[in-house]
């Protein structure tokens, strides 16, 4: 069979490096970086070095399996589709169309993510189609919506190399995003300013000239307040405001309230550093704010987002090179699974299902009758388990670890009626599963990925998947197929050129204009080359909006029961669920167990060393984990990574929701701390 080497794309996070799997008679034995990529440029992270590694893990699933009582049996693909087509057409049948739910994938390619929302809307009636983008970035596509009129990342990677000033507020990008913080330090080594606003001391912070360690949950606060002195010092950008703004009279009478004063009062940051930062980001000639989960992940985080927003057009800092707005989404292709309508409110193109010139666009096109009421979101599927949704379809999410309050969801994934779950391991989600189909990983298939930039970009098959696991593009047109729909697609090219004719900011990309360096969209026709940044001479929404941003404090503060503010996140070596990470050698050599940060004060005050197990308890549950003793997280607050099913960081977390976009609290609640020992 000899050996092979081909261009792909890494399958973690959504910074979408470029990577050349090598592969040896069949076997990918080796990850490198692709020097021509127009992101990484020869660059890979730790988990992108390692790719390869769980591609041949034997627990991959090669077979569909069928519940039997506890344990499951494999079964033949020709009696798994029939099956899976019969249970959801009963639960229609029975129950109606909205009483089937699906979960697309942030891991999944464009292709079959609109695959996916086009059969359950087209075969259901229903628009019960979301993903995992709920729990990361759903603010970002709200609010960003609202005030500029287009839910993406305003500008390029590449432009960050050349800002005068970067922001970064809520996001550990050394761990999470590391190739982008590769342009952070290009940056820094031409003389520009960086600032970090967190209530850790992560690693960007080691880089930072200036560190905010605000109180959890205040943002906002900090936020207003800058934008108070922007404006009372005049540092705001009057010419563009004037030009291309509208709501600025409201916003300035919102921001009366704000003093520096009272900022600085509820931030825990002082008065005259806070003024001093809002000074270097608004005079700066080009300014870039990032942000991450830290801003989203709260009940407030839509008016997060809105006031990152507010502030970077007061200053006249979007629609121009090197400045910007730059939301690092998580996953692989989660901006693309977002593009592709896999969202329970929008076709592909974020074209609402409540407009009926779009319904009847859509309607034309498939040959089906659509519903015009916007479906359930991730939690409220998972939440309604057994009572309004009686059946799922869940393609390679793992809600079993992602989503808050962990308890409730696996008594919920015991609800259903009949469960579905795709994916290429038996899951913590897939052991609750009546029917499992095993998929394709990222170097198994093709079609496209979309990056945190809007870069679409090809992912090219190096491999067959294991045994008689199907190439997830497969799977779905068998399914869809069953169900009496067309979906006799020979190649995901093919649905690219469906997407294109139906989705206008997509209108341009073809297979065949990807193969070089991708394209970001917009790029509306076959000439187009493409869209470096966004919001040039004019907002997407025509002026930008000022939007006012309401602070709401955490839903669940500190009190003597509860003492400590717990945060959840990242690091750097496992990714999400860990379902790929954890089955790397390399990578769990670098972190093999799961942990809590603790303030050395604090660890003196609980006798707990360094390396002992602690138990840490919320209104929710309990986890044991061991305990590092760091200054990175100040007294008072713990800090636990999500990534281990041996300590769900989830079953601790309060799934209480953001109103706006659905998303829940999972930054910020109340826990209490003991040495394990003492619970014996
Ligand atoms: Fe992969 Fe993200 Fe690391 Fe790049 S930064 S190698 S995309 S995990």
């Amino acid at each position: 069979m000899g050996t092979k080497f081909i261009k792909t794309i890494c399958p973690y996070c959504g910074t979408g490096c470029g990577l050349i799997i090598k592969v040896k008679d069949g076997v990918a034995v080796a990850t490198y970086p692709d020097r021509e990529h127009p992101v990484s440029r020869g660059s890979l992270c730790i988990k992108g070095w390692s790719a390869h590694e769980f591609i041949h893990h034997p627990d991959r699933l090669t077979s569909p399996l069928l519940r039997k009582g506890d344990a499951f049996q494999e079964i033949p693909w020709d009696e798994a589709i029939p099956m899976a087509v019969d249970k959801l057409r009963e639960t229609a049948a029975k129950y109606g169309g909205d009483a089937v739910g699906g979960l697309s994938s942030a891991k999944c390619t464009n292709e079959e993510n609109y695959l996916f929302q086009k059969l359950m809307r087209m075969a259901f009636k229903t628009n019960n189609v979301d993903h995992c983008a709920r729990l990361c970035h759903a603010p970002t596509t709200v609010a960003m919506a609202q005030t500029l009129g287009s839910g993406a990342m305003t500008n390029s990677i590449s432009d960050l190399a050349g800002a005068e000033c970067i922001l970064v507020i809520g996001s550990n990008a050394a761990e999470s995003h590391p190739i982008i913080m590769g342009e952070i330090y290009k940056a820094i080594d031409r003389g520009a300013t960086l600032i970090v606003v967190d209530p850790r001391k992560t690693a960007v912070v080691q880089n930072a000239k200036i560190h905010l360690p605000i109180n959890p949950g205040t943002d906002i606060p900090l936020l207003c307040g800058m934008m108070k002195h922007i404006v009372d010092e005049n540092l705001h950008d009057e010419e563009f405001v004037k030009a291309r703004m509208e709501g600025f009279e409201e916003l300035n009478e919102f921001l009366q309230l704000w003093s520096v004063k009272r900022a600085a009062g509820e931030c825990g940051i002082d008065e005259e550093l806070i003024r001093n930062v809002a000074k270097i980001y608004a005079k700066a000639k080009e300014s870039a704010i990032i942000y991450c989960m830290g801003i989203t992940q709260h009940a407030c985080g839509t008016a997060n987002v809105l006031a990152i927003c507010d502030l970077a057009m007061l200053c006249g800092h979007v629609g121009k090179e090197h400045s910007g707005i730059y939301p690092l989404r998580g996953q692989n292709n989660v901006q693309g699974a977002c593009d592709m309508g896999a969202l329970p409110n929008v076709y592909p193109g974020y074209q609402s299902v409540s407009d009926s010139a779009i319904q009847d666009k859509f309607q034309k096109a498939w040959g089906a009758e659509l519903s015009d009421k916007p479906g359930l979101t991730v939690t409220e599927i998972i939440g309604l388990a057994g009572k309004d949704i009686r059946a799922a379809y869940i393609m390679a999410e793992n809600p079993a670890l992602s989503d808050p309050d962990t308890s409730h969801v696996l008594e919920s994934l015991k609800a259903f009626d009949f469960l579905i779950v795709h994916d290429i391991f038996l899951t913590e989600t897939a052991r609750f599963a009546n029917l499992v189909l095993p998929g394709s990983c990222f170097a198994e298939k093709s079609g496209t990925f979309t990056n945190t930039e809007r870069r679409f970009q090809l992912l090219r098959k190096a491999i067959d998947p294991p045994g008689n696991a199907k190439e997830d593009f497969a799977i779905l047109c068998l399914l869809g197929s069953a169900l009496g729909l067309d979906f006799s697609y020979n190649h995901p090219g093919e649905v690219m050129e469906e997407i294109a004719l139906l989705a206008p900011a997509y209108g341009g990309i073809r297979f065949d204009r990807l193969e070089r360096k991708g394209l970001q969209w917009p790029c509306p026709d076959s000439d187009h080359p493409g869209t470096q940044y966004l919001h040039k001479d004019r907002f997407t929404r025509g002026r930008g909006l000022f939007v006012i941003p309401e602070h709401t404090p955490p839903k669940e503060l500190p009190d003597d029961d509860y003492p400590y503010y717990l945060s959840t996140g990242r690091m750097f070596a496992h990714y999400h669920t860990g379902t790929m990470t954890r089955r790397s050698p390399f990578l769990n050599r670098e972190v093999e167990e799961a942990y809590a940060e603790i303030n050395p004060e604090d660890a003196i005050h609980l006798d707990v060393k360094d390396g002992e197990k602690i138990k840490i308890t919320t209104r929710r549950g309990s986890i044991i984990t061991t305990a590092r003793i760091t200054k990175r997280v100040s007294k008072g607050c713990i800090f636990t990574p999500f990534h281990f099913t041996e300590a769900r960081a989830n079953m601790l977390t309060n799934p209480v929701l953001d109103p706006v976009s659905k998303i829940p609290e999972f930054k910020v609640c109340a826990a209490d701390v003991r040495k394990e020992s003492q619970d014996d």
